[in-house]
């Protein structure tokens, strides 16, 4: 019988959405002052003709702004410099436009302007972990691509990238912007490449959120209406369909994912993605692209064999029947259904295999070694180690799939 149980949502921001929201900027910027730092891009928006109408608005409503650009994922001391560099300046709002670094940047510099630490002081699993107090400087998040949902989530993700380094969060609610700007004509020059990997990213988050052990009706909810925009518009997107139609479902489901995995927690493929983000030079989209369809398959045989019971096996199947269109298949046939046409859409879209970015079997053990960060934790079943070598491993190169 349908149930709904208790549960909590946290703070979300004030949200904006729809084409030619941008030219609310100006007006929202004013309710918090004058003085403004905008943190985006390399040079994507720079360029575009959404940047030199803002440009324009901006000066006529006498906002002052100062631009720092973000062209990497986001580092510590990448942070820590943007805010010695901005500490003793009048900030009134910080506005972060771009892809998810640009948007994590942005929030994390908000967190910490106004006050004397380094974010190495609250970065999670790194450091002392102190109790974050504030105070923030307003943000605002405007995102340019579809995406990562960070407009809606109270974490930034900074990394240090090597063999040996780590990727993690600065997490707090505070962190959550005041006002997300989600405006699907910004997503216009979005390449291929970056439609794959960041609609695989969404796609990810409202799956891993829907399977998570937080997950409760609301976020289910918004996890469902999430999949079936990406799947009404993802492909027609990737394959040129540049239509207002297909940006604005994405742009509404990679919200929706932000939503949600602030709320519930991720999975298994954000398990991974933080060492094989960290270690190796792999986009974050690409990693979820990659991982999706055997994360998915690996969870329902674990729990087939281990926990036949667990709830989220019925969740897959529905997974399933929504995306192969076919309400009529039992379990069984569902499952295998969902893992046919998430395998598709990886080939279809062309993610790539871990190995072109020099991820090899031997790496396996330092990279499972070190999976067990907060997604992990949510995942519906606890992976063995086996099970989350298995994983990569099926990734590493079409061979071993074979
Ligand atoms: P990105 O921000 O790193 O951008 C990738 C490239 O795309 C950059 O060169 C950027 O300039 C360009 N770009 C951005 N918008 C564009 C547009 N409209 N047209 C053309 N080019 C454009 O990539 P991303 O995938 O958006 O963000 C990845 C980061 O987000 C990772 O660090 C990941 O860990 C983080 N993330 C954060 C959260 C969160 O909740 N905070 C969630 C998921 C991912």
């Amino acid at each position: 019988m349908f149930n709904v149980n208790s549960f909590s949502i946290s703070r979300l921001p004030k949200i904006e959405f729809g084409p030619g929201t941008i030219n609310k900027l100006p007006s929202i910027i004013k309710t918090y002052g004058n003085r403004l730092l905008i943190v985006t891009g390399d040079k994507s928006f720079i360029q575009s003709e959404s940047w030199a109408d803002l440009e324009k608005n901006l000066s006529s409503s006498d906002i002052e702004y100062t631009l720092c650009h973000v062209i990497t994922e986001p580092s510590p001391t990448l942070i820590d410099k943007l805010v010695q560099d901005y500490r003793l300046s009048a900030v009134d709002a910080v506005v972060a436009i771009g892809g998810g670094s640009a948007l994590d940047a942005g929030k994390a510099i908000a967190g910490l302007l106004k006050t004397s630490y380094s974010v190495m002081d609250f970065l999670e699993g790194v450091g002392p972990e102190l109790v974050y107090e504030g105070p923030v400087v307003p943000f605002i998040a405007v995102p340019t691509t579809a995406g990562t949902g960070s407009e809606a989530t109270k974490n930034a993700v900074l990394s240090e990238q090597s063999f040996n380094g780590y990727k993690k969060s600065f997490r707090d609610e505070k962190l959550v912007p005041a006002v997300a700007i989600v405006d699907p004509d910004l997503l216009k020059s979005c390449p291929e490449s970056l439609i794959a990997a960041n609609g695989m990213d969404a796609l990810t988050q409202l799956m891993e959120s829907y399977v998570s052990t937080h997950s409760n009706e609301m976020t289910d909810a918004l996890a469902i209406s999430g999949i079936k925009a990406i799947k009404a518009s993802l492909l027609a997107w990737y394959d040129g369909d540049n239509s207002d139609t297909n940006r604005s479902k994405m742009a509404y489901a990679s919200l929706l994912s932000g939503i949600n995995l602030a709320q519930t927690g991720l999975g298994s493929v954000h398990g991974l993605a933080s060492p094989l983000g960290a270690f190796f030079p792999i986009p974050h989209g690409m990693v979820c692209g990659t991982l999706l369809a055997e994360a998915a398959d690996i969870n329902i045989t674990a729990m087939k064999q281990r926990e036949p019971d667990n709830p989220a096996l019925f969740k897959y199947a529905e997974l399933g029947r929504l995306l192969s269109d076919n309400i009529s298949l039992n379990d069984e046939a569902a499952h295998q259904s969902l893992i046919f046409v998430l395998r598709q859409l990886v080939e279809q879209m062309d993610l790539p295999y871990l190995k072109e970015y020099g991820i090899r079997v031997e790496h396996l053990e330092h990279i499972v070694g070190h999976s067990r960060g907060s997604s992990m934790k949510t995942n519906p079943i606890v992976l063995t180690d086996d099970e989350i070598r298995q994983l990569v491993f099926r990734r590493i190169k079409r061979q071993a799939n074979d």
